[in-house]
């Protein structure tokens, strides 16, 4: 069994999550009808991921005997000023993202439940990941500018992205 503590946050997290797949899929939609499918693409690709985030902690709770309580989600912004903006959201959101996955893990610790703990390493190695694509994609929209060609070709590379089930869930599945 799992503490209600753990679980309360486990909660907290999934629905956190959910709001990380609403506010990419929200940028995906914003930039397909500008015209930068190859962008929209990169978000869709990254609201299946956060979906599969969810899933992730809704197995693992479900696994535990906990109880999984789905809160509503709170609204997301509905347009961006440029391809830029948008990527600094993103590494700001994802920035954020990682500071609850550590406090999940420094609670979990406290509470000695070394499952949830070693649960959250995966989560742990995905953050870094996150950022570091993120701020990349911030610098090279930084460098890229105004120069229209460039924005167009970086838009021809985020189109050919493809979504890969995280493996936690894969080896679920
Ligand atoms: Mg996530």
């Amino acid at each position: 069994m799992i503490s209600p503590k753990i679980q309360d946050a486990i909660n907290a997290q999934i629905n956190a999550e959910f709001w990380s797949a609403y506010l990419y899929l929200a940028m995906g939609m914003h930039f397909e009808a500008e015209g930068r499918t190859g962008i929209a693409n990169w978000f869709r690709i990254q609201f299946k991921e956060e979906q599969a985030h969810a899933e992730i902690f809704i197995n693992y709770l479900l696994s535990r005997g906990g109880r999984v309580v789905l809160k509503p989600i709170a609204d997301v912004p509905e347009s961006w000023a440029s391809p830029l903006a948008a990527f600094e959201d993103t590494l700001a959101h994802e920035e954020k993202v990682t500071a609850l996955i550590n406090n999940l893990y420094a609670l979990a610790e406290s509470e000695h439940d070394y499952a949830t703990r070693g649960k959250l390493d995966w989560f742990i190695s995905e953050q870094v990941e996150e950022e570091e694509t993120a701020n990349q994609l911030v610098e090279r929209l930084r460098l890229i500018g105004n120069d229209n060609l460039a924005l167009y070709m970086l838009d021809q590379e985020l189109a050919t992205r493809v979504y890969n089930v995280p493996s936690p869930l894969a080896a679920k599945a």
